[in-house]
């Protein structure tokens, strides 16, 4: 079984705990794309763990989490990270945990062109999560990434960073700073010391764990419209997103996967700028925020919120191919006399059901209908018939809305707290 756990939306969805409870059913759990930009919050029966680079499976014992060949590895980040968990009691050791050979190195000269780009641009930057994933993915397609395997060969590291830093400085010095090769290097040969016995070839790996029958979970960061082909380009990510790339991220681009589950929220939400056409705003957007503490795992920033957008998630469902949904954090909603759901948008003095590209989407404006609230606590419903009737119309009214099976619901952050449909 090969299963793929995506977000439909702008990310945050809470993917996370879908990961971390659909798990239990999996061998294998990989990470294919992205870096420490986003963080998935789980909480379970050995605490609450924020995880900005390690598959959610981390903490369940018996499972192999695998970072995958997508993905942008800061890896000083990474080597705190591990010792963080460690600390908080979790056992993290090579047979628990694998990094591709082939996934690339994120280094502090990234974070600091990250840094002083999003510095540049002022009130017109792109909300940037500040980690220099975007450098690190652009010097990747430049060819003059540090890929994991290099750190296998401290010889050879020593030959390219000062190349690379040469001309990384080339750009640097046009903000009025330099990288130092040497610190570069030393920072990487400390933390390759501490990292080289997790860096397998996950082609090779992973082609033998399938052929023995082990079940694979791909796991995704960021939703469909972060993508960087097919998400709000350039308000995306630098890596794709999508169920599609989850078997190339991972370093096995011959698998086909049987299930998607798309993850999306009961209402929207979404991080730094770019056009958010459900957007809300003033006292109705600070209680939405409030109540559902819509605030960045990975950086603590507020979320823009607003009503559950059928246009958008129609689009992230296509653009992901899910097979079926799961429908996260019903439970904030049950303050509202009236649920908002966006059911389709208004472009240039035109209804329009499909989700537009490019600017276009600035000038989309959200058309609502309005659905009962429940207006109760739903958090300690366990089966479907526990829930309200007006949560259940609300269920009903977005399955057929986005035309995709939703099979289940989540009414708390804890493990127990969701609800099989
Ligand atoms: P991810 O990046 O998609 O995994 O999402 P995040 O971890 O950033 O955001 C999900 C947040 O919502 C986390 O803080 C979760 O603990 C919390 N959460 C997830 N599902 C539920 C739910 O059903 N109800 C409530 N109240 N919180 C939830």
């Amino acid at each position: 079984m090969k299963t793929a756990i995506v977000g439909i939306n702008w990310g945050d969805e809470g993917k996370g705990r879908m990961v971390d409870l659909l798990s239990r059913d999996y061998d294998i759990i990989c990470r294919y794309q992205g870096g420490n930009n986003a963080g998935h919050t789980i909480k379970n029966d050995k605490g609450k763990f924020i995880l900005n680079l390690l598959p959610s499976a981390i903490t369940r014992e018996g499972k192999v989490n695998l970072l995958g060949a997508g993905m942008v590895i800061d890896a000083e980040y990474l080597v705190k990270e591990i010792q963080g968990l460690i600390s908080q009691g979790i056992e993290i050791t090579p047979e628990n945990l694998k990094i591709s050979d082939k996934a690339h190195v994120c280094l502090p000269y990234h974070v600091r062109q990250d840094i002083l780009e999003e510095e540049r641009l002022k009130d017109k930057k792109f909300g940037s999560t500040r980690r220099g994933i975007a450098p690190c993915y652009s010097d990747k397609y430049m060819k003059k990434g540090v890929q994991m395997a290099d750190l296998l060969d401290i010889n050879y590291l020593r030959e390219i960073v000062p190349a690379f830093a040469q001309w990384k400085n080339l750009t640097l010095k046009g903000y009025g700073e330099t990288t130092d090769a040497k610190k570069v290097l030393e920072s990487l040969e400390k933390c390759a010391e501490f990292l080289t016995p997790f860096i397998v070839d996950s082609t090779e790996y992973l082609k033998e764990e399938i052929q023995k029958g082990k079940k694979i979970l791909f796991e995704a960061q960021l939703g469909a419209l972060r993508d960087i082909d097919y998400g709000i380009y350039p308000f995306t990510t630098s890596s794709h997103t999508l169920a599609a790339y989850a078997p190339i991220g991972s370093g096995v681009p011959f698998v086909k996967l049987d299930r998607v589950l798309g993850v999306m929220k009961a209402y929207s939400s979404c991080v730094g700028e770019g056009p958010f056409v459900v957007e809300m705003s003033d006292d109705e957007a600070s209680k939405l925020r409030e109540e559902g503490d819509e605030y960045g795992a990975a950086t603590g920033r507020a979320r823009r919120v607003g009503a559950f957008d059928i246009v958008a998630s129609r689009y992230g469902i296509l653009a992901q191919g899910a097979t079926e949904i799961a429908l996260t954090k019903l439970d904030i909603l049950s303050y509202l006399d009236k649920i908002p759901v966006c059911v389709a948008y208004e472009l240039d003095g035109k209804r329009i059901n499909h989700f537009p590209t490019g600017p276009a989407l600035f000038r989309a404006k959200p058309i609502f209908e309005f659905l009962d609230g429940f207006k109760c606590n739903i958090s300690k419903c366990r089966k479907k018939e526990d829930l309200p009737k007006q949560a259940l119309d609300y269920i009903e009214f977005i399955e057929n809305a986005v035309n995709c099976p939703i099979k289940y619901v989540s009414v708390g952050p804890a493990r127990d707290e969701y609800i099989k449909f």
